[in-house]
């Protein structure tokens, strides 16, 4: 397994539950989205896989694996794949790069490389990868620093940051959300042919259905730090099962909403469904969250799912 995580949980420092218990597995070369709105949990998922939780929030259950790899403790291990076989790419590129730092200087970051030869060496072995990636390569460019390029060329120099070590799974959170609609379209053909050449694993963050279904063959809907519904990308998004999961495509399609409300808080959450205070088919019984039905590939957490 590229990524293994077992009934994680994750919560503040006064032990308010922030995420899980929350069950997701991917095997070498999986594409799989993680969908929900802002607050769900998903970029302190993508956290809790790379090790770097926020201050103030904790794992307070559960394991994280990659390749066989506990990445919730310290180890070298850890740390030599994060560099290697596992990859992030942040939301907002410039988490990732030095705003003091030339983009040359950025790409030939690696342990052995110290002296101008050595630089220019990778540099040039680099040269197909940014043709590539469609970024330039002259020596004006590569002297750039990050906040004198575009977004969409800031996004595409953490990509080959990452892409140089050949990493065999990506963690990338809403990696599209700044860029404009034809650099976002840009991106997705970048990463789907990239997929296509190097077989490459990942689990991409988005709020935007469109872009799980383009470029995820999986998608798990987080609401609350909770699972709700998990499956292909062809059955989920196609035809939801989970009244959330309906909401959310009718939003993708333009439909207003008509129970309003926004996710509450995480010390304000009700007890059982996170979803009841706006879920139109609320019930009763909802107070009483039934257990997740299916594997976790594939399943739902609502209780009329139960209902025959
Ligand atoms: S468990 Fe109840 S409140 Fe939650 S989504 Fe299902 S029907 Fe709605």
């Amino acid at each position: 397994m590229s990524l293994l995580i077992q009934n994680l949980e994750l919560c503040r420092h006064d032990k308010v539950s922030l995420l899980g218990p929350l069950n997701l597995s991917l095997e070498p070369g999986a594409r799989v989205a993680l969908v929900g709105e802002s607050g769900s949990g998903k970029s302190l998922l993508a956290q809790a896989i790379m090790g770097v939780l926020p201050p103030g929030v904790r794992m307070s259950g559960g394991s994280v694996e990659a390749f066989g790899c506990r990445m919730d403790q310290p180890s070298h291990d850890r740390q030599t794949l994060r560099q290697r076989r596992l990859a992030w790419i942040p939301q907002d590129p410039l988490m990732a790069l030095n705003p003091l730092v030339r983009v040359q200087d950025h790409l030939v970051l690696r342990p052995w490389v110290h002296s101008p030869d050595c630089r220019q060496k990778v540099l040039e072995q680099m040269r197909p990868l940014l043709e590539h990636l469609r970024l330039p390569t002259d020596s004006t460019f590569l002297r750039r620093f990050p906040l004198e390029i575009s977004g969409g060329q800031r996004q595409r120099v953490v990509l080959a940051m990452s892409l140089a070590w050949n990493p065999e799974l990506l963690i990338l959170d809403e990696p599209t959300s700044a860029l404009d609609p034809d650099l976002q379209q840009e991106f997705l053909n970048l990463m789907t042919a990239i997929h296509r050449q190097r077989k490459l694993g990942w689990l991409w963050i988005t709020h935007d259905l469109e872009v799980a279904a383009t470029v995820a063959d999986r998608v798990l809907v987080l609401y609350g730090g909770k699972a709700l519904e998990a499956g292909p990308c062809n059955e989920v998004l196609k035809f939801p099962r989970h009244p959330y999961t309906r909401r959310l495509q009718e939003a993708n399609q333009g439909v207003p909403s008509t129970e309003g409300g926004f996710l509450d808080a995480p010390d304000h959450r009700p007890a059982g469904c996170p979803f009841r205070p706006r879920c139109p088919e609320t019930e009763p019984t909802c107070v009483e969250w039934r257990p997740w039905q299916g594997s976790s590939a594939m399943g739902i957490r609502c209780n009329r799912s139960l209902r025959p």
